[in-house]
This record gives C-alpha cells, structure tokens and sequence, in this order.
C-alpha cells in the first residue's frame, strides 16, 4: 500500500477553505540579482488540517511560510485566510521558528505573557501560566530561557504561540535542532494539542518520518523555484501504534516520499553543474 495522492486544490475544499494560496509566487531581488523562490503554488488549507511540508534544502519552503504569515508579500497571485487577503502578520497565526526568537531578559513567564500583554488582553500572566500548564513548564516560569535545555525553550517558543489562541499553528522546522528523544516527545504533544484543539497546522520539516507521523496531508515540493510536486493523504499515528514506523505501510510511504525527493536533489545539482 502506498500513500493516497490528493488534490489540495478541489472545489470541495475550496469550499470549506481556512487558507488559500492562488498562484502565490515569489521573487526576491530584480535584474542580474533575482532568485525565483517559489514558482506559483496553489493549495487550500481546510480547518482542522495538519499540512507538513517536505522539500529540498532551499527550496522556498521557509518563503512560503513567511509568506502566510504575513511577513513577506508575494510576487503575483495572493493569500486568502477566512476569504480576506493576508496583507501582514496576525495574533490568528502563531508562528514557531527553528530555535531561538526568545527574549533572554524576561523570563519565561513574561516572554510567554508578552503577546496577550502588548495586544492588551486581560490577566496576561494567568494566561500565560495556563500554556505553560499545558507544555510541561509550570515549574520553569521564573527562569530565563538561558538556563533552558534546546527542547525546553521550543517549549516556551510553542507556548507563546499558542497564548495568543490562534487559530494556525505556521511552523518552521521547530524541532530541527533537538535530539532524536526529545523531538519525538514534543511531536507527541503537539499532536495531541492539535487533536484537542482542532487547529490548522502547516509544519515546515525536511524529515520525512516526522511529516509521516505528525500530517494529515504531506505536500512535497520541487527544488528552487518550489512549486508542488505531490500531495497525499496520510494518518500514521504513533499514539495508536507506538511502533507505527515499523510497519511495512510506513517504510513503503516513507519510500514513496524520499524517492520524489531524491529527483528533486538530482534535479537540483544538474541546474548547479549546468549554471
Ligand atoms: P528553504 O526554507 O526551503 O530552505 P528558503 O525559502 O529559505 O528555502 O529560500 C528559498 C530561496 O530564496 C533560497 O535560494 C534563498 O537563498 C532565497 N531567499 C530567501 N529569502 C531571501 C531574501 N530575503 N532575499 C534574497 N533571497 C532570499
Ligand atoms: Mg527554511
């Protein structure tokens, strides 16, 4: 059994659409100096989604993501969220980068209090102690994220995320720099957030296994300028079968996958050899 090919595209989930992506395309630069980063991308997100993507190194994976999160404007075509065009950044979408991004002079508990405070919500620090209830850091509140583990400080980067209640999750290989233990940890309770939640989640990795593990969708793209090259269905769960990625129905996805993404690599270095 191989993964399911799906069309993020179709009427029906436009018709239910959270996000939406319409030829969003991406250039940084002009003249001599220009790189094409993302070719037009089509994709509609639906509520409740968990959409991982998976590409080559350079991609345009992370532009895509700035893109949604308003922190980048496209090229041509635009970005829908709940029908109305993403013009900047937004507490509805919370944003969790690779590492870092913590303010080292406050401690965890004001770093997590930050953004309810600064939007002016009420009882920013209660609110902040109930996300740090929820990822494992009640008793880390008072320190600062120096005296925190890597995996531990993503903790803190999700909390602050999710503080603000938005209703996307946009991550960027969150948990690229922590060990193989501690990653395998935190993808457990974020899908377990995710499914108490009911967020929609669009998860940047370049592992294959973790988007097996965590996505209900798994887009993969083409090297630069990245465009889509495949979508599919998946639904492993490590909480129904810890030892899920031993199964033959995994390794033959994981095949699957790795066999798009190994064209792609040789793709990418016959342009580097041929320019
Ligand atoms: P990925 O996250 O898939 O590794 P990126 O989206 O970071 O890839 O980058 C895609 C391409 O766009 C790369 O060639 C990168 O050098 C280029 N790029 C990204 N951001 C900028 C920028 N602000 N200015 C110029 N080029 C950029
Ligand atoms: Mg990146």
């Amino acid at each position: 059994m191989t993964l399911e090919p799906v069309d993020l595209y179709s009427a029906a989930r436009h018709a239910q659409a959270k996000l939406v992506l319409e030829s969003v395309s991406k250039q940084f630069g002009a003249g001599d100096q220009a790189v094409q980063a993302l070719s037009p991308v089509n994709v509609v997100l639906c509520p409740g989604d968990f959409v991982c993507i998976v590409g080559p190194s350079g991609c345009g994976k992370s532009t895509l993501l700035n893109l949604v999160a308003g922190f980048e404007q496209p090229s041509s075509g635009r970005l829908l969220l709940d029908k109305r065009e993403i013009v900047g950044p937004g507490s509805e979408r919370g944003v969790v980068f690779q590492q870092g991004a913590l303010f080292n002079w406050m401690t965890v508990l004001e770093n997590v209090a930050f953004g309810p405070r600064s939007r002016g919500i009420d009882r920013p620090r209660e609110r902040a102690m109930h996300y740090l209830e929820l990822v494992g850091l009640a008793g880390f509140a008072q320190r600062y994220p120096y005296e925190l583990s890597g995996g531990m400080q993503q903790r803190v980067g999700i909390a602050r995320a999710l503080v603000n209640e938005p209703e996307m999750l946009l991550m960027d290989e969150p948990f690229a720099a922590l060990d193989q233990q501690n990653r395998e940890l935190l993808q457990e309770e974020i899908k377990d957030i995710w499914r108490r939640t009911g967020k929609t989640v669009l998860w940047i990795t370049h592992s294959i296994e973790e988007s097996l593990f965590l996505a209900t969708h798994v887009l993969v793209m083409t090297a630069r300028p990245g465009a889509i090259k495949a979508a599919f269905q998946a639904g492993f769960s490590r909480s129904e079968d810890p030892f899920v990625s031993t199964t033959t129905a995994f390794s033959e996805a994981k095949r699957q996958i790795l066999g798009l993404l190994r064209e792609e690599s040789l793709a990418a270095r016959s342009q580097e050899v041929a320019s």
